[in-house]
């Protein structure tokens, strides 16, 4: 179903040169992946890009091999930048500030998993909300493009994969994830190797962080919302950093009971970070989208300017309101149908 995009977008690839290869800030796995994966096909391509991303790879994938050094500005690129290649970025303000204001000068094609944001590559678009990563469609992409999943290129697809499935776990990994994954298996990825490089990397200070917000972690509205507080201070305390966080909420969501799961991060005194989980049909992109975040219905976020006590009241509030929304819909789609089998 895939195949015609992927064709579409080996074809925009070979279109472009002096490319911005991008994803969204402070990439996670699928960023990095992707921008791994995307880079590999230009150079195949024969076509000159740089990556960017800000602020630069997190430490736990510093392990990481790129095809090409990574930038996080773009006040020195190796030369002057045509066109930009977006990745797993559901809209231009996740790209950074910087990015987002040269974008308009650039020819730029798109590659996305996010709902929203479906427009912005001027010159093409490839958005598939129902594909479990972007690295997914990039490696689709290589394949129309007629180059075999292996090295680094397979490495790039297959960390986006483990990642936004969270380990072939999660709702999102379809027939279609297990048999691209089976191929880079075969091609030699080592799917342990990956997982022991990404997973065995904290410090103490990350353990006591998580042991402490463990702890801390609450059961509110009637037990149906996990919810915890990160605090600046927890991060100085522990000699810890933000990215230390990655995976914390995942377990907050483990709560027997609980439909929505919610960390909420202090990043200055009126600034909070919000990451949201569900499971299933329970829609928190729609809750995330109410205080101006996105994401995906699963797994969504955003950032608030608000204190942390405002921010928590305003996130449980976006909760209440959008479970009641869906009660008022399905009790009056409810009705419809008796209404229609009364008829
Ligand atoms: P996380 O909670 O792991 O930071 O993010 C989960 C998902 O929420 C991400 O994959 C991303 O799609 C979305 N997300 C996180 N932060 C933001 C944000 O600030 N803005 C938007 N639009 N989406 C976000
Ligand atoms: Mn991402
Ligand atoms: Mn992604």
């Amino acid at each position: 179903a895939y195949r015609a995009h992927a064709e579409r977008m080996a074809a925009a690839l070979t279109g472009l040169d002096r490319v911005v290869v991008a994803a969204h800030v402070h990439p996670d796995g699928d960023a990095v992946g992707s921008l791994a994966a995307a880079g590999h096909i230009l150079r195949a391509l024969g076509r000159r890009f740089m990556l960017y991303a800000r602020p630069g790879l997190p430490r736990y994938l510093d392990f990481f091999t790129l095809p090409a050094p990574l930038y996080s500005s773009l006040e020195r690129p190796p030369f002057a930048p045509r066109a930009a290649l977006l990745l797993d970025c559901g809209e231009p303000e996740r790209l950074g500030p910087e990015l987002a204001a040269a974008l308009p000068r650039l020819k730029s094609v798109n590659i996305d998993h996010h709902l929203g944001g479906s427009g912005m590559g001027s010159l093409d678009n490839w958005v598939e909300p129902e594909a479990a990563a972007t690295a997914q469609l990039v490696g689709y992409t290589a394949l129309a493009a007629g180059l075999p999943l292996t090295g680094g290129l397979a490495q790039g697809v297959l960390l986006g994969l483990v990642t936004d499935t969270g380990g072939f776990a999660h709702g999102n990994t379809s027939a279609a994830v297990l048999a691209l994954a089976a191929h880079l298996v075969a091609g030699g990825c080592d799917l342990a190797a990956l997982r022991e490089r990404m997973d065995n990397t904290w410090t103490l200070g990350h353990l006591h962080l998580w042991g402490e917000l463990m702890g801390r972690a609450q059961l509110l509205e009637n037990g149906s919302v996990a919810f915890c507080p990160v605090y600046l201070e927890d991060f100085r305390r522990h000699q810890a950093m933000k990215e230390d966080l990655e995976g914390f909420v995942e377990h907050l969501r483990r709560l027997r009971g609980t439909r929505a799961a919610v960390l909420l991060r202090e990043d200055a005194p009126e600034r909070c970070k919000f990451s949201l989980r569900s499971f299933g049909p329970v829609d928190v992109r729609a809750v995330a989208a109410r205080l101006g975040g996105g994401g995906h219905r699963n797994a969504a976020g955003g950032t608030v300017q608000l204190s942390m006590p405002a921010a928590q009241a305003a996130l449980l509030e976006a909760i209440r309101q959008e479970a009641q929304e869906r009660a008022v819909e399905e009790g009056s789609a409810a009705q419809g149908t008796e209404a229609g089998s009364a008829a």
